[in-house]
């Protein structure tokens, strides 16, 4: 277990990278825990070195739905009797699980399911059995402790219900999936969006924090965070050029254009390739919209 302690009583045990996250610790006059995909038994392990157990969890907040991040909630529920905030969105999604799979493409028509489904089962523990959110949040609600409070703030893109939450002292933001890591953004679902995603890189740009808190970095605490955002986001751009390059070379549609990766260059697993298609298809349909490519008989043309 490694955990970074970031101010008094706010802790981030690190997950690391998915399919874990990192999990932030706030011990207050209550023991707020959110996103807990570090796993239960780092969980444990930190809480112990507080002198707490898993019981004096209080809450648990999720940032949103994506199963790295809600990876053990219902079993920390279930042990610690502790409540479950999610925002309206991420709320019914949590509860029923089959409404979850369609929200992030993954219906009864996909014959890819199967695979993620084991993936997920045998990866992120407990990411796919029903749970029961008992606080519903919106977007500016705040979550008052004793000496911190935390505020919610929407940042869709990544998915429709991401979102960061504000600890407003000491004046950080746990940013969740808009992680800062090397990969880059992940828009890898079809109700995902790159101008969403834009958008909100800009409101955390906009706010002047202490620093960002990353969900999925081994060293969370980015103090220069403007700076990496922008670089983050120059990522959006180097793959829409890529795969312009690709359709400039002939690739007409996008079972073509993943012929050769452009996200995940070494990918081998049909998983991935569902990813790496659901990514391409939003930069195709920014390339159409900018006018930089035409779709002529069902095929692509750049301009
Ligand atoms: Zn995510």
């Amino acid at each position: 277990m490694t955990q970074v302690e970031l101010a008094e009583g706010l802790h981030v045990v690190i997950g690391g990278h998915f399919p874990k996250c990192n999990t932030l610790v706030i011990i207050d006059n209550e023991v707020v825990v959110v996103d807990p995909g570090c796993g239960i038994e780092d969980l444990r392990a930190f809480l112990m070195t507080q002198n707490l157990t898993l019981n004096d969890v209080g809450t648990v907040i999720l940032s949103h739905i994506h199963p790295d991040h809600i990876t053990h909630a219902v079993r920390l529920n279930r042990l610690s009797r502790c409540r479950i905030a999610a925002n309206e969105i991420t709320t019914p999604l949590f509860n029923d699980k089959e409404k979850m799979k369609n929200f992030l493409g993954f219906d009864r028509t996909n014959p890819v399911r199967p695979l993620w489904e084991k993936l997920v089962n045998s990866r992120m523990f407990g990411a796919l059995e029903d749970g029961r959110v008992d606080e519903e949040l919106q977007n500016g609600d705040k979550f008052a402790l004793g000496n911190c409070t935390l505020r919610m703030l929407y940042t869709p893109g990544h998915l429709p219900d991401h979102m960061c939450i504000e600890i407003l002292e000491p004046n950080l933001v746990f940013a969740a999936d808009i992680d800062l890591t090397e990969f880059g953004p992940y828009y890898g679902h079809p109700n995902s969006s790159i101008s969403d995603f834009k958008d909100s890189i800009r409101r955390l740009q906009h706010n002047n924090y202490r620093g960002l808190i990353s969900g999925h970095l081994k060293e969370p605490l980015i103090e220069d965070y403007k700076t990496a955002l922008a670089a983050y986001q120059r990522i959006i751009g180097i793959r829409e050029d890529l795969v312009l390059a690709a359709i400039m070379d002939g690739a007409g549609s996008v079972p073509e254009i993943t012929l050769n990766p452009i996200i995940y260059p070494s990918l081998t697993d049909p998983v991935y390739l569902q990813f790496e298609t659901w990514m391409i298809e939003h930069h195709v349909a920014s390339l159409l919209q900018r006018g930089l490519i035409e779709e002529k008989k069902k095929r692509y043309e750049a301009l």
